[in-house]
């Protein structure tokens, strides 16, 4: 069936010399809704699962690496069975273990919570004198347009401090989180340079995605990162891309569909994030 559309594509792509567009419309799988790589496509905040389902321990992935790249080329989650975390920047997935190191992902491992979106950037805000990053993050709250959207934001610079950590692959029976993370390895890198990644989320998505910011680091040689728990910035400027579009994939099977979604779990966030 495809080899039948690649010949079709071919015929037509000699005459017309759009041989790599035609292949790659040969081989994109079957879309519902916008097309892939249009408009709607690029502003849209492609989420799977939900936090409060990761905070209970539902850590067997969902869906593929390969999959979730053709929903953005920057992105957060964590691996298959917690294991590692998730940075993803220019289209590259990486995988950050408790040895510190980021290692490429792609192919059929399979993630059981991410967030991804293509990163157009709509906003730059200055950063011209030394923050932490809740300092930081406090003077980008007053930057953004709205509280209720979706923000993708990137920030690449040198900074003097960044504290990140991993967490290691899990067994089942799956403890909860916030009782994984207290076991958490936790990195610091001095003058480093590297890329933070992540997302704003509005409260009206809680219990979806962590409200307020969470980002992942990763070094500018894509050898280390982790999940940013803090950084000090000297200048620089940060990204961000309001995202107004909002599909998320729900798992089709496995412990989602039995765990209790009715819970509070503000304080496991707390806990886990920090
Ligand atoms: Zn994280």
């Amino acid at each position: 069936m495809v080899q039948d559309a690649l010949l079709r594509c071919a015929a037509v792509a000699a005459a017309s010399l759009l041989i790599g567009a035609c292949i790659a419309l040969a081989l994109a799988p079957p879309s519902v809704g916008p097309a892939l790589g249009g408009d709607a496509d690029r502003e849209t905040l492609y989420q799977v699962s939900t936090i409060d389902a990761l905070l209970q321990g539902v850590y067997d992935g969902s869906i593929s690496f390969d999959e979730l790249a053709t929903h953005g080329d920057l992105g957060i989650g964590c691996g298959d069975r917690l294991d590692g975390e998730l940075v993803g920047v220019d289209g590259e997935w990486y995988l950050v273990r408790t040895d510190g190191r980021a290692s490429p992902t792609a192919g059929n491992a399979m993630t059981p919570f991410a967030t991804a979106t293509f990163f157009d950037p709509d906003m730059t805000v200055p950063i011209d004198e030394p923050k932490n990053l809740t300092a930081l993050e406090g003077y980008l709250e007053t930057k953004i347009p709205s509280k209720n959207l979706f923000y993708a934001i990137r920030f690449d610079g040198t900074f003097p401090r960044v504290v990140t950590r991993s967490v290691p692959a899990q067994e089942k029976p799956y403890p909860r989180l916030a009782d994984v993370t207290a076991n958490q390895t936790v990195f610091t890198f001095e003058n480093v340079t590297g890329t933070a990644v992540g997302f704003w989320t509005p409260v009206l998505a809680k219990g979806v995605n962590v409200p307020g910011y969470h980002l992942h680091f990763i070094t500018s040689d894509r050898n280390a990162g982790g999940h940013l728990l803090d950084m000090t910035v000297a200048e620089g400027s940060v990204q961000v891309d309001t995202t107004t579009n909002f599909t998320m994939v729900l798992p089709a099977g496995g412990d989602f569909w039995t765990v209790d979604l009715s819970e509070n779990l503000s304080e496991d966030l707390k806990r886990a994030e920090k």
